[in-house]
């Protein structure tokens, strides 16, 4: 069973793009510097209407997860419990969470500020997304 596809929107389709040629890349703020995730239609600091997406680093540390063992509502995340969500706040910015799974790990091997690292999980010819593992783990080759 496949795991669903994100639905991307005007918005955000830069950062489903870039996540196919594997890469992370997060709105921000050509004048004020301010990244935003996600994205947003104009800048909230500064007003300024001129955003772009820039390649980030896919590091960060853990801000916040838990584990997932009831309420799936969807196949193939019920057939996936117990897995773990949760926030990486990315170190590129404070408080610049991204939303996401930490699918090679088990609830006991996460720690709130371990460092971790982005790698991209092909779903499907369209679509890939980006996950998150510890950075202790040997970098190995995208899954
Ligand atoms: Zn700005």
């Amino acid at each position: 069973m496949k795991r669903p596809a994100p639905v991307s929107d005007p918005l955000s389709a830069p950062f489903w793009e870039a996540a196919r040629n594997r890469r992370l890349e997060v709105q921000r703020c050509l004048n004020c510097r301010r990244y935003f995730l996600p994205a947003v239609a104009f800048c909230t600091a500064c007003r300024s209407s001129e955003l772009r997406y820039e390649a980030v680093s896919g590091e960060g540390r853990v801000h916040h997860y838990s584990e997932v063992r009831s309420g799936a509502r969807q196949d193939f995340f019920e057939r996936q419990m117990p897995y773990l969500i949760g926030a990486v706040e990315l170190v590129e910015q404070d408080g610049l969470m991204l939303y996401t799974n930490f699918p090679e790990h088990r609830l006991e091997e996460l720690k709130i500020g371990a460092p971790v690292e982005v790698f991209f999980e092909e779903i499907d010819e369209r679509a890939t997304i980006p996950q998150f593992r510890l950075k202790t783990r040997t970098a190995g080759s995208d899954r």
